[in-house]
């Protein structure tokens, strides 16, 4: 069989692919080929920096030999075995390893495939819990979630997630959630003091929950970092605020980690930095170290123990994906494991984050960049026509994409959220290439934005 010529993969991308988020229209068609650890190759032989860790999920680099030869281990093994009923034994390991690294409190596992379905597999159990506990309170059936919030694209985390521009279409689809907004330092809300945000957006949902808790079965939230709506970094201390109020008015937390889990805030999971423990911490993206798709939500023994019963009383979590807990996965999630504590990835942090706040800092003097904001190895880059008024750049112009665009031309891989450039590149980035990407940044903004 002849393989297909640059050309054709290029044409057959073009008109058969239809790729997410993308407008098919203007699609021009980047095809890696191959990739060893933060580089990429496409097929004409460019190679770029990994930028955006593909997507938010590499943390060890592509094409480690540790999680390679996992995989190869399993598939000797079996490469599937469905979670209806049977198990393996890789899958039972894993499960183990993340009881024992989540916060405390988090006994129990059910496995699925995506960030989306990790969230609504929480949503769904969430809303069960109160149907069919001891004391029952059926009428705790609404959420509450965070303005510009993102969980995923099926229709439950839609419901739970606000950014317009993705979800206003599919309205009419939706169940009504109870919304928050995002605490947001850079978008204050007028006449809120930056030293009182904290407390004016603790001040807000303690409204909310004070009035409608008795029909609130759950808050859904990102912790510390809203990813998709920007890397949004919320005030330290909301998290630990948010908790205390659910708390106060039994109201379950759900925590989605799907972005920020996994080392990438510079501690394993981002609910550690303030010492939170959720009722469901929903895992994926970085679950493999970015290289199988498998996700996890996590939950406690409350939960677990409401849906025990006897068969005939109808009281199991009637929700199951055909590949939730794939031994490959786990294979993968088992070995990326591993390198956090072969590789001491986590103490290798806090060097690279310093590097990137300098990258930051610099940036912030350019002309239309309005805000720089950082968590761990996460950045964003917000650029704007008007640095006093904050008057964004219609995002019809493009700025993002250009910015990108330019930066490609240098060798590195970077996606926009808007008008927000995006650097976060897999964890085991080292410092010259974090150096490049942050140089190919300033050189696409000041092209972009002249
Ligand atoms: C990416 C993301 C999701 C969705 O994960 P998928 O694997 O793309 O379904 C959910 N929540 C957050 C916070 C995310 O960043």
């Amino acid at each position: 069989m002849h393989e297909p010529s640059a050309d054709q993969l290029s044409s057959w991308d073009r008109t058969l692919v239809w790729h997410a988020f993308t407008q098919m229209a203007e699609h021009e068609p980047l095809i890696i080929e191959r990739a060893e650890g933060c580089v990429l190759e496409d097929i004409d032989g460019n190679e770029y920096l990994d930028g955006i860790s593909s997507l938010w999920c590499n943390v060890h680099g592509h094409r480690h030999p540790h999680i390679d030869a996992a995989i190869r281990r399993q598939l000797d093994r079996v490469a599937h075995v469905t979670s209806l009923g049977s198990s393996n034994p890789t899958t039972i390991e894993l499960a183990r390893r993340l009881v024992d690294l989540s916060p405390p409190g988090l006994k129990h596992v059910f496995f699925s495939d995506d960030g989306a379905t990790a969230v609504e597999v929480a949503v769904k159990m969430a809303f069960q819990y109160w149907q069919q506990r001891d004391d029952p309170r059926p009428q705790k059936t609404r959420y509450v979630a965070l303005g510009e919030a993102y969980h995923g694209d099926t229709l439950g985390s839609v419901s739970v997630g606000g950014v317009e521009r993705f979800h206003a279409m599919f309205g009419p689809l939706l169940f009504e959630t109870l919304r928050v907004p995002a605490p947001d330092p850079y978008r204050t809300p007028t006449g809120v003091a930056p030293e009182n945000l904290l407390q004016h957006h603790l001040d807000v949902l303690r409204d909310v929950l004070a009035q409608h808790h008795e029909r609130i079965a759950a808050l859904v939230i990102e912790p510390l970092v809203q990813a998709a709506a920007g890397m949004i970094v919320h005030p330290p201390g909301y998290l630990r605020g948010v908790r205390r109020l659910t708390r106060q008015y039994d109201v379950l937390l759900i925590a989605d980690e799907v972005a920020v889990g996994f080392g990438r805030t510079g501690r394993m999971f981002a609910c550690e930095h303030e010492g939170v423990s959720p009722d469901f911490l929903c895992l994926a993206k970085g679950l493999t170290g970015g290289y199988l798709p498998m996700a996890a939500t996590l939950t406690t023994d409350a939960v677990w123990q409401a849906f025990l019963g006897d068969y005939a009383e109808s009281k199991s979590f009637f929700h199951g994906h055909t590949y939730g807990g794939n031994p490959l996965g786990a294979a993968a999630a088992l070995a990326n494991l591993d390198l956090f504590e072969q590789e001491q990835t986590l103490a290798h942090l806090p060097a690279k984050i310093a590097r990137l706040r300098e990258h930051l800092e610099r940036m912030i003097q350019l002309p239309h960049v309005g805000h720089v904001r950082q968590r761990g190895l996460i950045a964003g880059i917000e650029l704007v026509r008007d640095k006093a008024t904050k008057e964004p750049f219609p995002w019809a112009e493009k700025r993002g994409i250009r910015v990108c665009d330019h930066a490609r031309t240098e060798g590195v891989l970077l996606r926009p959220l808007g008008n927000v450039i995006v650097i976060m590149p897999p964890l085991v980035i080292a410092m010259d290439q974090l150096d490049r990407i942050a140089e190919a940044v300033a050189h696409g903004i000041i092209s972009a934005t002249a």
